[in-house]
């Protein structure tokens, strides 16, 4: 199962790609993950990405294109994955549908989680990501056993640098102008689903199943 999650920055791509993860043993593959573990080690693509994630921009395609379609020609995507995060543009999307093409394939779902900007706003207050393993909880919607550290390896919640409000709302300015896009896109591949993103982490997932069977 080929499997896109479309939806503004803190929709809850992440959180509900884990969760089919889980059910279906198929890999995520989290193109900002990816950026901020290279940040972290101090790549060469980490120092390309920086600047743009920082500011709230998308990091150009050509950087981002080669490496998520090397990345589903892993033998562990051979059964299918889940994209958190990519495309996020028209021609990533193009290049994309043409890497699959390639291969006799397409993608079999995009979930479109929605959620407006006012309730993307306040949601993203109490995001908070583990400094150690990036694993991701909210304040109040998915807090840890105990306050500002990862139940999973220890290490201390952060707020991300990007998600401070004036980025936030850069990012969803950015979101509108070229990722939502794509969600005609997949609607014209016939492959769209849309799920109302406000239903809380049970009723998502709930939704997603009922999708996927
Ligand atoms: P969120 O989950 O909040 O939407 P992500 O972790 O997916 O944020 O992405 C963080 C940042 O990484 C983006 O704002 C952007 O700068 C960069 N990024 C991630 N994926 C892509 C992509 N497919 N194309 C361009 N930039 C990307
Ligand atoms: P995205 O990957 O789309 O940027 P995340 O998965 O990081 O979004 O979720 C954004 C924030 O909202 C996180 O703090 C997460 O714990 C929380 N969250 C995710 N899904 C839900 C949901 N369905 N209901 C309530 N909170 C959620
Ligand atoms: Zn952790």
């Amino acid at each position: 199962m080929k499997i896109i999650m479309l939806g503004a920055p803190g929709a809850g791509k992440g959180t509900h790609a884990k969760g089919i993860v889980e059910a279906y043993k198929i890999p995520a593959i989290s193109t900002g993950d990816i950026f901020r573990q290279n940040i972290k080690e101090g790549t060469e693509l980490g120092k390309k990405a920086k600047s743009y994630m920082d500011a709230g921009d998308l990091v150009p395609d050509d950087l981002v294109c080669d490496l998520v379609v090397d990345r589903i020609g892993k033998d562990d995507a051979k059964d299918g994955f889940i994209l958190d995060g990519f495309p996020r543009t028209i021609p990533q999307a193009e290049a994309l549908t043409k890497a699959l093409e390639a291969k006799g394939t397409a993608i079999d779902y995009a979930l479109d989680i929605e959620m407006s900007d006012d309730a993307i706003i306040e949601r993203m207050g109490g995001r908070r990501v583990c400094a150690g393993c990036g694993a991701t909880y909210h304040v109040v919607n998915v807090p840890p056993k105990k306050e500002g550290i990862c139940d999973k390896c220890g290490g201390n919640l952060e707020l991300r640098k990007d998600d401070d409000p004036e980025t936030v709302k850069k990012r969803l300015d950015v979101y509108h102008e070229q990722t939502a896009p794509l969600i005609d896109y997949y609607k014209k591949q016939g492959v769209l689903r849309e799920i109302d993103g406000t239903l809380g982490i049970e009723g998502v997932s709930k939704a997603i199943k009922e999708i996927l069977g």
